[in-house]
């Protein structure tokens, strides 16, 4: 063998293994590589990384590889980690998320279950910018913009079903506790606020105001909502979503 080669397996967990595609994983890693770089050029960005160990020894990213060395890999789990070695912290607080041009669907299912979803951006580096000011947590399917080392909270969406990327993303950050259906505007993200009828009388269609007596008008762009055959149909997806959730479908 080659004095200079430096070659190392990495052992991968549980939904890091969707990533890369294979739990067990050998690569020629070149001198001075990081197990930063050598994760990363695997296609699991470091947001994705919980903790690391080697030889049972926890290990940080800045870790310089050795010949021979095998490293295991985990996703963020309940194990107790001593601090200095969480990778990626774990998100405090209500999950707020910020995704990308591509994922419009999935920010308007979060949107109606009351998950604040901002949507819209199209430059990678605004999104990128915006998290990291607003503390928001990347949805992506384009890994590269969660490698970039200043992303702190992100994810890689796996499905490229909506209803299956919500399904991926509820259990990732447990949101069903923090679902509150109808609460937040499908077009803008903005909080909605009950509104009484006479206000808003004169937006509303003819057979809107013979019918409905109940209004909720967005806080940020002044939408209307009231219920209706939409209102029913996205009400018959979120109980038919949380049940096959709870049956573990
Ligand atoms: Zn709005």
């Amino acid at each position: 063998m080659n004095k200079a080669e430096v070659r190392i397996t990495i052992r991968f967990f549980g939904s890091l293994v969707d990533l890369v595609g294979d739990r067990y994983v050998k690569i020629d890693a070149g001198i001075n590589q990081t197990i930063k770089d050598c994760i990363e050029r695997l296609g699991v960005p470091h947001t994705e990384v919980y903790f690391i160990t080697l030889r049972k020894d926890f290990v940080r990213f800045d870790r310089i590889v050795e010949n021979g060395d095998t490293y295991f890999v985990y996703p963020e789990c309940n194990l107790d980690i001593p601090k200095e070695y969480v990778l990626t912290p774990k998100y405090a607080g209500v999950p707020k998320f910020i995704l990308d041009i591509h994922l419009g669907k999935l920010a308007r299912l979060l949107r109606m279950l009351g998950i604040s979803a901002e949507y819209g951006i199209v430059e990678d580096e605004m999104i990128v910018q915006k998290a990291v000011s607003e503390n928001l947590i990347i949805l992506t399917r384009d890994r590269g913009m969660l490698k970039k080392s200043e992303v702190v909270y992100g994810y890689v969406v796996r499905s490229d079903k909506p209803e299956e990327q919500l399904r991926e993303v509820t259990l990732r950050y447990g949101l069903q506790r923090w679902f509150r259906p109808f609460t937040r505007c499908m077009e803008c993200n903005g909080e909605l606020i009950s509104v009484s009828k006479s206000v808003i009388l004169d937006q509303l269609p003819e057979k809107v105001k013979e019918n409905y007596d109940k209004f909720a008008k967005c806080s940020k762009c002044g939408k209307v909502y009231w219920g209706g055959t939409h209102y029913e149909n996205m009400n018959t997806f979120i109980e038919k979503f949380l049940e096959n959730l709870s049956k573990g479908k």
